[in-house]
């Protein structure tokens, strides 16, 4: 089909996620072809470096085929099970142990959703069950972090903390609170490490005690906040939080939907902390994005106090797709390669990358570089000693996305002037370098552009 008449039937009928459709039909929208390791082709052949894994989820990079061959397998073999009824498929049983024994602690069981968001609101269900299982229907308060994001669901919107996310569509709700986010290059108290962690403490302390602990059912984080600007804590905040959360009863979510299989180094970034939450959600490199799959994982204590709960009571919690048997050999296929060297290649790679980063520090428009493995940013400001944000009337998110199109490069671009970066963990030397050279090509031109300065 023609590119133009496919740019006319997506303005018709096609709704973007987390876009203004207004914005939209004017620009039009730019078809995507074909893509291999690292390398997006759009429909007229211009190729790019995506250094965004799609949206943050191609871990594995593009066109493995053991993934794609596991699918079709599966596709031939066995397209569809329903997990009702008493019923399984080996891909997802297999899949639940594997994850279970790849799993920080005793977060020994797995619910698979159809992504994160799903992930986030089956939490949320989960909790209010727990408690109430324990007998504390009153612990149904829910905290979570400023910039954070928890998906885009009915009641996982209200967790999240972006504000195009709650204008219009009357959340959070009265049962969700946040507490200030640890953003150190912006943070009241300074970026001294023990500060931040000692603020943060102190915060979700005073939360605590306006809520009343008996009344809090969870604390959600992000392990680093992805979509909020990839907003790094200090070493040991994750630990200094959860121990708060223990202290309290308060039961402690990770959210590892993007820091999970090997975007930041290990398999999950809990472990880096040494922290094992109650509840980890996860989605993206769980099935690299081939196709759609999330996974809460909860703790024994938790899985355990809920199945006494309901003892021979059916949980109505369940999705059609609950385990689909295609999704969970794509998991299988993904786990192979993250084992046998893609997490390796990863960390290597994300070391050159975040070298790579910092030597776009002097640049004149870089405030803050930031980042962990393969997962991050580069803050951009008019004035470093003030750290100005670039004005937001000139719409600098769009324009250096474009700009660094046209240079051959994907990235995200947040709002504020925030460059985020997610490469596949498959990325060579060569594409690594890419995307440093066609970043400070884009910063370049960003800085002779007159309405940015
Ligand atoms: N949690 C986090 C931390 C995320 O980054 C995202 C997606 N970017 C979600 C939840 C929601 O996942 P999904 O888009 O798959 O629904």
């Amino acid at each position: 089909m023609l590119i133009n008449s496919l740019i006319e039937l997506d303005r018709a009928h096609l709704v973007h996620p987390v876009s203004s459709y207004r914005n939209h039909e004017t620009s039009g929208v730019r078809v995507l072809r074909s893509a291999k390791g690292a390398t997006l082709t759009d429909a007229s052949g211009h190729q790019l470096l995506d250094g965004f894994a799609g949206l943050w989820c191609v871990n594995a990079g593009y066109g493995q085929d053991s993934i794609v061959e596991a699918a079709t397998r599966q596709l031939r073999e066995l397209p569809y099970a329903t997990g009702y009824f008493g019923l399984g498929s080996e891909p997802a049983i297999r899949l639940a142990a594997r994850l279970a024994e790849l799993a920080p602690g005793d977060l020994n069981h797995v619910y698979f959703t159809l992504g994160g968001s799903d992930a986030i609101d089956s939490t949320i269900r989960f909790i209010r069950y727990y408690h109430h299982a324990e007998g504390l229907p009153q612990k149904d308060q829910f905290i979570s972090v400023e910039q954070g994001y928890h998906g885009s669901s009915t009641a996982g919107s209200g967790l999240t903390a972006l504000p195009a996310f709650h204008v219009g569509f009357g959340v959070p709700y009265n049962w969700q609170h946040k507490i200030p986010s640890h953003y150190a290059y912006r943070n009241p108290v300074g970026s001294h490490p023990q500060a931040i962690i000692d603020a943060s403490v102190a915060a979700l302390r005073a939360k605590i005690a306006e809520l009343g602990a008996d009344r809090i059912a969870a604390f959600y984080i992000e392990p680093i906040q992805g979509s909020g600007g990839v907003l790094v804590p200090p070493p040991s905040w994750l630990k200094s939080m959860h121990a708060v959360c223990k202290e309290n009863d308060i039961l402690f979510v990770a959210d590892e939907v993007i820091t999970g299989f090997g975007r930041v180094g290990p398999f999950f970034a809990c472990e880096e902390d040494d922290v094992v939450p109650d509840f980890m959600t996860t989605a993206k490199g769980l099935t690299s994005g081939y196709v759609p799959m999330g996974a809460v994982f909860m703790s024994d204590r938790v899985y355990d106090t809920i199945a006494d709960g309901a003892g021979k009571m059916a949980i109505g919690h369940g999705y059609t797709y609950s385990a689909h048997p295609v999704s969970a050999a794509v998991g299988l296929a993904c786990l192979d390669l993250y084992e046998n060297g893609l997490l390796e290649n990863g960390r290597k790679a994300g070391r050159r990358l975040m070298e790579g980063l910092r030597s776009l520090a002097d640049h004149p428009l870089v405030g803050d570089v930031r980042g962990r493995g393969m997962l991050a940013a580069i803050e951009l400001v008019t004035d470093k000693h003030r750290k100005t944000p670039l004005p937001a009337q000139a719409d600098p998110a769009r324009r250096i996305f474009d700009r660094a199109w046209d240079n051959g490069l994907v990235i995200r671009a947040f709002a504020q002037g925030v460059l985020g970066y997610a490469p596949p963990l498959c990325c060579t030397n060569d594409d690594i370098d890419g995307i440093i050279e066609r970043t400070r090509m884009t910063l370049d031109q960003t800085l002779e552009d007159p309405d940015i300065r």
